[in-house]
């Protein structure tokens, strides 16, 4: 049986450090036996939200990555059952050989499927695959009162919207069966454009999203005047089999190599200085070619899984990404105002991604339908004035900020930025209204406090 231990974490900006009890499961048996034993708990996947969405300072924590297994997969229909920590990773090592692939994936294959689910991610093809919950076929919640409820669109359906992109706070989410979406190779058609701004950049991604699957621009995030916004315009499908050369199609299936570069240390400062990116940014940018590849499935989705432990580059402050997401109705000029701002904070832009969203889902989940930008800053004293003034914008915009990056927002934004919170916080009132389930974020949001203010 594991036991409790005290430990300090952080979010992946690494911008503050927070200390906790945590308890390191390695069975639903143990975590049901455990339950009770304390007040307050959070669940934790592999601490890949940037801010402080698997922090519980001064509470406890359930991490579950020891939750691990696969308990069913379907080779025919897809259809695949796993415990929430099993990370993505080993699933694709799981599914891939067989011909399947996450139906929807983040930028990184280092978190649990439990915490993809809470934060209902989406991933590059999200104007075509809408967010993870949309492939749940169902998932078994511990609740705050020690019931486990099986949800889904259909059953239980509050719950499960409250769930989706509910950030651990209706309760540890167990197990998940999803829908996975067939890969007929693990490889990927992807074509490359350079793009001289950010108008250029936009309408090359509107044109492509007809046609490609997955699209994403990356931006020289310190490119200004006419050139502001320009960057690289990448697009992707799963390569067929008849789309791969003879070489490749011998074992279309081939798992890609997992070699991983790491960064042994935490850096003394930033290392991610305006200077050297400059250089870099320019670099990359006049190496751009222009034209159709094959990449394998790490390449394309995952590129920055390849350097283990980056977010140490960013020295002992760390860094925050702002993402936000706004209708289409003025988004290229508030995409602008947002990076002319963004430069003049004390350091700069140090990687810009911009792509398209579809329809939203879970009343919590971040995507709506427009243009969302995710940037990484590193931290500095005026960095957060400066992103209130954004928030502002982006609510006056009909915009919102995500929850899983997040770690500043006001409650008051948060709650322009989410309208639906009204119909969450009546589920929440309903299976935890003595909120068991709590995080940093949930009381910074004083998520908590309408809770408990509204108990008779
Ligand atoms: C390099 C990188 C790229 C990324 N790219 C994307 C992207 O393209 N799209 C996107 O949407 N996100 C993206 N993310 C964010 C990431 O996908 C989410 O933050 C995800 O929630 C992290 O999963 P995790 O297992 O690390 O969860 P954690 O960070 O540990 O937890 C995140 C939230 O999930 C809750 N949670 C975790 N496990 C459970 C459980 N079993 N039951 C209930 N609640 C649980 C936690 O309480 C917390 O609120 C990216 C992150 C990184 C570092």
């Amino acid at each position: 049986m594991s036991s409790w231990y005290e430990t300090t974490l952080t979010g992946w900006g690494r911008t503050g450090l927070s200390t906790s009890e945590v308890n390191d499961l390695h069975s639903v048996i143990e975590l049901l036996a455990m339950f009770d034993t304390r007040p307050q708990v959070l669940a934790r996947g592999l601490g890949r939200s940037y801010g402080d969405a698997a922090l519980n300072t001064g509470r406890a924590i359930f991490r579950t990555a020891g939750l691990e297994r696969a308990v069913e997969f379907d080779h025919d229909t897809g259809h695949f059952t796993c415990e929430a920590g099993l990370s993505l990773a080993d699933l694709i090592r799981i599914v891939l050989p067989a011909g399947w692939f996450l139906p929807v994936t983040p930028g990184t294959r280092q978190v649990t499927v439990g915490g993809c689910v809470a934060a209902d991610v989406h991933g590059k093809n999200h104007l075509n695959s809408g967010t993870i919950s949309r492939h749940v076929l169902w998932l078994d919640l511990l609740t705050a009162g020690g019931e486990i409820i099986r949800c889904s669109a259909e059953e239980n359906s509050d719950l499960f919207h409250a769930t989706t992109g509910g950030m651990g706070l209706t309760g540890v989410i167990l197990r998940v069966a999803m829908r996975l979406r067939k890969a007929e190779t693990s490889f990927m058609k992807v074509n490359r454009l350079r793009t001289a701004n950010l108008a250029e950049t936009m309408n090359a991604l509107t044109i492509a999203d007809e046609i490609w699957e997955s699209s994403v621009a990356w931006i020289d995030g310190l490119s200004y005047g006419q050139e502001l916004g320009r960057g690289e315009v990448i697009l992707g499908h799963h390569a067929k089999q008849e789309d791969l050369t003879f070489k490749l199609s011998v074992e279309p299936h081939r798992m890609p190599d997992e070699s991983r570069l790491s960064i042994p240390f935490d850096f003394p400062l930033n290392v991610l200085r305006q200077s050297w990116l400059r250089v870099f940014n320019s670099h990359r940018f006049k190496r751009i070619t222009t034209g159709e590849s094959m990449e394998d499935i790490w390449q394309f989705h995952y590129p920055l899984d390849a350097l283990n432990g980056w977010n140490r580059l960013y020295g002992p402050l760390g860094f925050h990404q702002y993402q936000f997401v706004i209708p289409d109705q003025g988004a290229e000029s508030f995409m602008g105002y947002a990076l002319k701002r963004l430069q003049n904070v004390q350091e700069s832009p140090v990687l810009v991604v911009l792509k398209r969203f579809g329809a939203g889902a879970g009343w919590l989940s971040f995507p709506i339908p427009g243009w969302t930008m995710a940037v990484d800053l590193p931290y500095s004293p005026r960095l957060f004035d400066v992103l209130e003034k954004l928030d502002k914008r982006v609510v006056t915009l009909g915009g919102r900020v995500y929850l899983a990056k997040d770690e500043r927002v006001l409650p008051k934004h948060f709650r322009e930025m989410y309208p639906d919170i009204e119909r969450w916080l009546e589920v929440k009132r309903n299976v935890d209204p003595t909120c068991r389930f709590t995080s940093d974020l949930s009381r910074r949001l004083l998520i908590d406090q309408e809770i408990m203010g509204s108990r008779p």
